[in-house]
């Protein structure tokens, strides 16, 4: 297709660098720029915004996020058969492309962030997804150093990550994205959208953080979800059992009929509080 910034079209880029995609990187490409358009415009405005991208591959989104303005891209990426492509992008806009070469999983994106307003887009590998979600959610300091997350999941996962109580997918990742964060569903894109296809339906979701998030220590919050939802279709009072079970729920005026998935974040903060 006719490339929105005069660099080359990324099946090109893609068979002269020789970057066939593997599975064990997690790499199902975007290779139609309209596409990867898309996903970076649902990241806002990104003028005077330094973006960081997990995996920029052969770089549809980089391109697309440099075209779209963004101030600057720093982009981590793992397999170093990307650096050539990728520097060819860097060379077509002088300054604004920063790439890493490394793994996400062990980046410190809090200490690499500049002054000014960032915005983390990526269209991530599927296997680290959740982890560096969980990451971002958890930085030293909050409000944390992104303005928002735009990011790529199986539509699995991103049901997961926006479910409320009473919703089939609510669960830990649910109650973990619903207290620090507002989190929606963009839009979805099917397997035919990659290269090569992956075999489900993909969702990109955006996340902005929760000026103050009810006060909850983590730990016990995962605890107590833990427990929980490891037994969701038990009754919290004995699913509850080895954290006080009865007592505990009956001190936060709960009922100890209830089950797992009725619960508010609300209510497992306030749980996890009296911990
Ligand atoms: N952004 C490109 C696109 O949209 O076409 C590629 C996305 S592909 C789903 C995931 C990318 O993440 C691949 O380029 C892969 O090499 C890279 N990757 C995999 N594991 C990584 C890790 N631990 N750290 C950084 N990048 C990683």
């Amino acid at each position: 297709m006719a490339a929105l910034d005069g660099l080359p079209p990324l099946r090109d880029v893609i068979a002269r660098h020789g970057l066939d995609a593997k599975k064990a990187l997690g790499q199902n490409f975007l290779l139609d720029l309209n596409i990867t358009q898309k996903v970076a415009r649902s990241a806002g405005d990104l003028s005077d915004v330094t973006v960081f991208e997990v995996g920029p591959g052969p770089g549809g989104l980089t391109r697309a996020l440099l075209a779209l303005g963004a101030k600057k891209v720093i982009a981590v990426e793992r397999d170093s058969r990307c650096l050539p492509a990728l520097a060819e992008i860097s060379a077509h806009y002088p300054g604004r492309l920063e790439v890493i070469e490394g793994d996400a999983l062990k980046t410190d994106f809090e200490s690499l962030a500049p002054e000014g307003p960032v915005r983390i887009v990526a269209n991530l590998p599927y296997n680290i997804g959740t982890q560096l979600l969980i990451n971002w959610l958890m930085p030293r300091q909050w409000p944390p150093f992104w303005q928002s997350l735009t990011l790529m999941f199986q539509k699995e996962v991103g049901e997961r990550i926006v479910a409320q109580e009473n919703d089939d997918h609510y669960g830990r990742l649910g109650v973990l994205c619903g207290w620090r964060a507002e989190a929606q569903m963009v839009f979805d894109l099917s397997p035919q959208a990659f290269t090569p296809p992956p075999k489900v339906t993909s969702t990109v979701v955006h996340l902005t953080p929760r000026v103050s998030p009810l006060p909850c220590d983590l730990a016990k919050l995962e605890k107590l979800t833990q427990a929980a939802f490891g037994q969701r279709r038990k009754m919290l009072r004995a699913s509850l059992k080895s954290l006080g079970g009865e007592a505990l729920l009956t001190r936060a005026g709960i009922d100890p009929a209830r089950r797992a998935e009725t619960l508010s974040v609300e209510e497992f903060c306030q749980l996890a509080n009296l911990l």
